[in-house]
């Protein structure tokens, strides 16, 4: 039998309705939340990222701005430009775009966002909060992930999870969110020896290896919950980590690409932004 297909879009609008009604009772208390994205330079991913920030946030009624610094940007000037958006209190959430040109050191950058605005969840602070089992905002497409999962209505607590993919923003956020709700995480990479061996013993797959169709049906547990995170472009089509056509023969629950974890991935980061701004109010 055919899995059930886990649609993102549903999620995040249950999550968007969420943060409206948060920030409505923010604006009712004088503090209506502001988002600032900062791109340098142009990249065709980033711009089509920012439309859809800008989209979502006028739908859940935050403010929205993009600053964008000219590709020649140097390390000093976007440092100044990050530290001053810091310091502006009308700034609720700040959220530096990548790539950045090559010439520039993200993750120095990345640093120098003030914990309480990192609505992008992926400093070494936010991170480390997560590492110990108390974040405040954590990486939006690990949310993002998590919020497909927990609407999947499958068991966390007790469940095998493999995550394919150890990279800061997703492998490795998902698999301490996963295990902080008690399932047996294990994260495969580039250097694993044997990938099938591990994904096929999995309850729970989360696949973010950015490759085309890396994960076949025959490399997951029959009825098992796959979440796709992969985004990948083949003859300019969008498509995931996971050979959708065969693994949705043999999962039990699958999410698409395109349309499963991407949706939620933007409504996660609003709802990082509420929380950014209520952290802010408590702490003046
Ligand atoms: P990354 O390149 O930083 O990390 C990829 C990870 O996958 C690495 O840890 C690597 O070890 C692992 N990997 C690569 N090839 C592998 C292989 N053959 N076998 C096993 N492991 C392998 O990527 P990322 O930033 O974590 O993103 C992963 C994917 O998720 C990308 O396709 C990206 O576009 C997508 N993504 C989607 C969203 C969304 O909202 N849907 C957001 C961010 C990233």
């Amino acid at each position: 039998m055919a899995a059930t297909v886990l649609q993102g879009k549903p999620v995040a609008e249950a999550i968007k309705a969420e943060v409206a009604r948060e920030v409505e009772a923010l604006k009712a208390a004088g503090r209506r939340p502001s988002l600032v994205a900062v791109q340098v330079g142009t990249d065709e991913g980033t711009e089509a990222y920012v439309r859809v920030q800008r989209k979502v946030a006028e739908e859940v009624g935050s403010e929205y701005r993009l600053d964008q610094l000219p590709e020649q940007t140097t390390q000093e000037q976007l440092s100044q430009h990050l530290l001053a958006l810091n310091d502006d209190d009308t700034v609720t959430g700040l959220i530096l775009q990548m790539p950045l040109p090559v010439h520039l050191d993200a993750r120095a950058a990345q640093d120098l966002v003030a914990q309480k605005k990192d609505v992008d969840g992926i400093s070494a602070a936010s991170l480390g909060l997560l590492v110990q089992n108390r974040p405040r905002l954590a990486p939006c497409t690990a949310m993002s992930a998590m919020a497909l999962i927990h609407a999947s209505g499958r068991p966390i607590r007790g469940a095998e999870a493999v995550i394919v993919g150890r990279s800061d923003i997703v492998g490795k956020p998902v698999a301490l969110m996963l295990m902080a709700e008690h399932a047996t995480p294990t994260i495969c990479h580039t250097r694993t020896a044997d990938l099938g061996f591990h994904t096929r013993r999995a309850d729970i797959l989360v696949v973010a290896a950015g490759r085309p169709r890396l994960v076949t049906g025959d490399m997951i547990k029959p009825g098992a919950l796959v979440v796709d995170v992969g985004i990948n472009y083949v003859d300019g089509k969008m498509v995931g980590d996971v050979d959708f056509d065969a693994a949705v023969q043999v999962a039990g629950i699958i999410t698409p690409v395109p349309g499963g974890v991407g949706p939620c991935t933007v409504a996660s980061l609003m709802q990082n932004l509420v929380e950014a701004a209520k952290w802010q109010a408590n702490q003046r």
